[in-house]
This record gives C-alpha cells, sequence and structure tokens, in this order.
C-alpha cells in the first residue's frame, strides 16, 4: 500500500544560493551550499524540504530550530518581523561531496512569495532547510507504472526517473507551461514520456494532464499498475478518483499528492 515515506533523521539546516541557472523560460535552479548539508540523510526520488527565506525588509533569516515536528508551533510563534517565507520544495539534485543541492522552481509571477524569490535569487541570500519525506512509494507487485505531474510536479518527476531501475516500464505525462520547456528526460527504455505543453497563459495548470488522461488512458487489461500523480490539486484529486472509480485501479496503488491549490497561497 503505497503511502509516505518519513527521514528518519533531521534536523533544520542552514545554507546559502552559490549560484542560479536558468533551466529553461518557466523553470529556473537554484544550487544552494553550506556545511550543514553534510548532515542530509538523502532519500532520493520525490523527497522534498521545507524551504525557508526572507521576507522583503528582513537582514537576517531567523530560523526555527527544533528537529521534529514541533518546528511549526515555534515557527507561528515568531514574531511577525522576524517569521520568514516557508514553502515546500524538491530536492532536485544533492551532491554530499561538494555539500550542495538543488531546486528547481517553476516561475509562476510575483504573486507567489516562492516564485519572486526564486526569479530575483542571488548567490549569498541565506536559506533554511527542512526535509521532508517521498510520496512515490511503488506497490512492490505492480508491473508498470503511470507517473503525472504539472509543471510543479516536472522536478519530482525527472527526479523519479532518473532514479528509477533500468526495467521501469510505464508511462510519464509532464505538463508544462510552454512548447520551449520541453527538455530531454533521462528515462528507462521501456518508459514513454509524453509532453504536454499547454501554450495558453490563461489555461489553469494541472487541467490539459487531466483532461488527457481521463479521455485517453486506459488500464491494460490484467496488469497491476501503480500510478503516482502530483501538481496542483484538481489534477491530483480529479485524477485519482477517475483511476478509482472508471478506470477500477485500487486506491492502495494511487499516490495523489496536491502540490498547490489554485487561487490559494500556501500557508506560511
Ligand atoms: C511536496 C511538494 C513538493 C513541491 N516541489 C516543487 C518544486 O520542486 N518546484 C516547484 O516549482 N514547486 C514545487 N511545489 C509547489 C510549491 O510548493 C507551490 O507552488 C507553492 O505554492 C509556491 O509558493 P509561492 O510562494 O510561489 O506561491 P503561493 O504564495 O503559495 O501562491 C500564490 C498564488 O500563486 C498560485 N500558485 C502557487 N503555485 C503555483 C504554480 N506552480 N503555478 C501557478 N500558480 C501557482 C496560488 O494558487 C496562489 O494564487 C511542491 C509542493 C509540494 C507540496
Amino acid at each position: 500500500m503505497p503511502r509516505h515515506k518519513s527521514p528518519t533523521r533531521r534536523r533544520m539546516l542552514r545554507a546559502a544560493v552559490s549560484r542560479t541557472e536558468c533551466t529553461s523560460p518557466s523553470f529556473v535552479t537554484l544550487t544552494v551550499q553550506g556545511p550543514d548539508l553534510a548532515d542530509f540523510d538523502p532519500m532520493g526520488f520525490d523527497q522534498a524540504c521545507r524551504l525557508f527565506f526572507r521576507r522583503d525588509g528582513q537582514r537576517e533569516l531567523a530560523m526555527p530550530t527544533a528537529s521534529h515536528n514541533g518546528w511549526l508551533a515555534q515557527f507561528m510563534l515568531m514574531r511577525s518581523a522576524t517569521r520568514p517565507w516557508v514553502r515546500l520544495y524538491t530536492v532536485r539534485a544533492f551532491r554530499p561531496e561538494e555539500c550542495e543541492l538543488d531546486i528547481e522552481f517553476v516561475l509562476h509571477g510575483d504573486a507567489g512569495p516562492a516564485s519572486a524569490f526564486a526569479s530575483r535569487a542571488r548567490p549569498g541570500d541565506p536559506v533554511g532547510l527542512f526535509p521532508e519525506g517521498i510520496g512515490y512509494v511503488p506497490t512492490p507487485t505492480a508491473q508498470s507504472q503511470l507517473l503525472v505531474a504539472d509543471e510543479s510536479a516536472v522536478p519530482a518527476l525527472l527526479s523519479i526517473l532518473e532514479q528509477a531501475p533500468a526495467d521501469l516500464t510505464g508511462d510519464a505525462y509532464l505538463e508544462v507551461p510552454t512548447g520551449d520547456d520541453i527538455r530531454p528526460v533521462p528515462a528507462p527504455a521501456g518508459v514513454t514520456v509524453h509532453w504536454l505543453p499547454r501554450d495558453d497563459h490563461s489555461a489553469i495548470p494541472g487541467r490539459l494532464a487531466l483532461q488527457t488522461l481521463t479521455s485517453s488512458w486506459k488500464l491494460p487489461p490484467e496488469q497491476r499498475i501503480y500510478c503516482w500523480v502530483a501538481g496542483e490539486s484538481g489534477l491530483a484529486t480529479g485524477l485519482r478518483r477517475h483511476l478509482v472509480k472508471e478506470q477500477g485501479v485500487p486506491k492502495s496503488d494511487v499516490s495523489f499528492l496536491g502540490y498547490w491549490k489554485h487561487g490559494k497561497s500556501s500557508p506560511g
């Protein structure tokens, strides 16, 4: 039964942006570095981290200190003048020998503090990280996988494919804002990669993937398929409902992860 796997050992980690790179028109990768990252225990795949960063006007990055879920209570008790922003992001890559970690942001304008931070980040900007777990927990007896992401989960899906066993089979669907966001994917030979460029600024992310999958994907007969769906909440819940109710996929074979909700800011 797929379920979330939590890290066994973790603590608040401080680091600083060491470089930024425009991955494609809608994505920017921030590399963060610092000696604290020697204490990061990578779980791979779609592992996420809480990312702390300064609000406008804050000179220092104040951070909670708890090395357990009590960090949230500490965070809420911080005075509003010192409390930083916090958002969840995927660990796109980790290089322990360099104490370096990459995070890939999709840019969706300045209305989102994390998107604004990523678009203007400079080397030396302080960040904090608190490791979270993984949601990609394949059913061991599944013969094949269906992996679906909107752009917010493209970094997670790419990490999953990069770390997948060479004999993995299945389909990966990646919805992105524009055709120029399509890039080469190092997927196992048995995985068919389908890019879904929206090329429509007014469309809600995730709807194209949901419509494509609900209208064209069929559960192969007599096969057990593990499904991982991540992105805007309507995609995650809508596709899960379709897979379970219309296609007969057992609930326990679907990991569905709402990464963000259209029209709502993340708390924090
Ligand atoms: C486990 C996990 C892993 C994640 N990994 C990544 C990752 O690696 N890269 C990544 O880019 N995102 C990732 N996300 C999603 C990211 O946390 C959210 O998109 C977050 O809301 C961005 O914060 P913000 O401050 O930019 O916007 P918010 O302040 O949260 O929201 C402001 C406005 O922007 C909208 N909005 C939020 N996100 C998006 C979006 N992606 N596209 C369009 N509109 C949006 C909201 O609906 C709201 O109206 C992940 C989320 C989770 C839960």
